[in-house]
């Protein structure tokens, strides 16, 4: 559990609180495990529930450090310890990935500066810088990378959507560094238990909570985590002006779907791995990534970085209507443009304007039985 060490904040909190009430929480400081500290990402005080319900306050009633809002909430605060913990900074809560996205971009991108963007990642960012006033680099995931001279942000994404590439963030983020870049990692594929993208250099952590996170297909939600105390204040002010501000009742279904992130990973990851194993040689599959195979090319350098691996692989069918004959024989898996939730889903990116083959397709392998997933699969074909 190396990955564990050395979180630059959160709470730490197994030390009694000023009442003598013991709480619980902290818990990369306090070693442990995935599933521990996920179930004890929120404090739990005697006499209160184990996760307080929402506050919904548009104002508060003055005298505490809550006052409007637009800027405080308390629901939002413990999410964004229970993030920040988790990616080792901290986190900063936005009504959607986009949200979180476009306000980064928003406060480290000046008119005229250059920034790198995945040309194979989520193909909404790339269509958001296409509309600043920045100069846009566009790299493959899998490289070859451009010099990082003159080149203000670099935004990397690993495994990206939905080809599942896999770059090396540490060795971007020394290349970007020594060019005096800043790097943030869109993380929404790994999540923060699957990858830890501040501890292996990079300055900023943007992502979707909308998938795995929240992950039951109900919610939309994002967040930015820096361990810069500077930026993260600047991404918070942003969104104060800014006014995209995240709903207390998502925060906290966000919250309470974070707390079986570890056991959901775990099941989706098994999944994954089976339906790896019987699609690997199957005659009407081509293309198959999951970089949690040891025979996926990008494996290597995802096993290095990567602590653990989630449930979306992806493959192609022989076209778009072969995805449709799928999708039609099987009981277990349906369409969806979204991945991560407890249910198994399939998006045929091409259906997007995706530049991919027509019959790719993103499996997000759910939280169902394996046999019956396997053998749902295998009938459908
Ligand atoms: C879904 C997704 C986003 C956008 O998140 P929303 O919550 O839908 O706004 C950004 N990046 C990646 C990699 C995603 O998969």
């Amino acid at each position: 559990m190396s990955g564990n060490e050395g979180a630059a904040a959160g709470t730490t909190a197994e030390a009694p609180a000023a009442d003598g009430a013991a709480t619980t929480g902290g818990g990369a400081a306090a070693g442990w495990g995935d599933g521990t500290r996920v179930v004890h990402s929120a404090p739990v005080a005697p006499g209160q529930p184990f996760l307080a319900g929402p506050v919904f306050a548009s104002a508060y009633h003055l005298g505490g450090e809550d006052t409007y809002g637009r800027a405080h909430n308390p629901t939002w605060r413990a999410l964004e310890a229970a993030l920040g913990e988790l990616d080792g900074g901290t986190a900063v809560l936005f009504p959607s990935g986009m949200a979180a996205i476009s306000t980064l971009l928003r406060v480290v991108l000046a008119p005229g500066d250059t920034v790198v963007v995945p040309g194979d990642g989520y193909y909404l960012t790339r269509t958001l810088v296409a509309e600043m006033p920045v100069r846009v680099v566009e790299a493959p995931t899998a490289g070859p990378y451009p010099s990082f001279e003159g080149v203000r942000l670099v935004l990397l994404e690993s495994p990206s959507n939905p080809g599942l590439e896999v770059c090396d963030i540490a060795a971007l983020a020394r290349a970007a560094h020594a060019a005096g870049a800043l790097v943030a990692v869109d993380n929404t594929t790994a999540t923060p238990l699957g990858q830890q993208p501040l501890r292996l250099g990079a300055d900023v952590v943007v992502g979707s909570d909308t998938k795995a996170v929240a992950g039951h297909s109900d919610v939309l939600l994002g967040h930015v985590s820096t361990a810069d105390q500077d930026l993260a204040g600047r991404v918070r002010a942003a969104r104060t002006t800014g006014g995209a501000i995240p709903g207390p009742f998502e925060s906290w279904l966000a919250h309470r779907g974070l707390g079986t992130l570890d056991l959901r990973l775990t099941r989706q990851a098994e999944n994954a791995a089976a339906l790896y194993e019987v699609l690997k040689d199957h005659p009407a599959v081509t293309g198959l990534r999951w970089p949690g195979s040891p025979e996926d090319p990008a494996h290597e350098v995802a096993a290095r970085q990567m602590r653990r691996f989630g449930g979306v692989l992806t493959f192609v069918l022989a076209d778009a209507a072969a995805v449709g004959a799928f999708l039609e024989r099987s009981r277990l898996v349906y369409a969806s443009t979204s991945f991560g939730g407890l249910h198994t889903t399939l998006d045929r990116r091409a259906h997007w304007g995706d530049p991919v083959p027509e019959g790719l397709v993103r499996l997000s392998a759910g939280c169902e039985d394996t046999a019956d997933l396997v053998a749902d699969v295998l009938a459908s074909l």
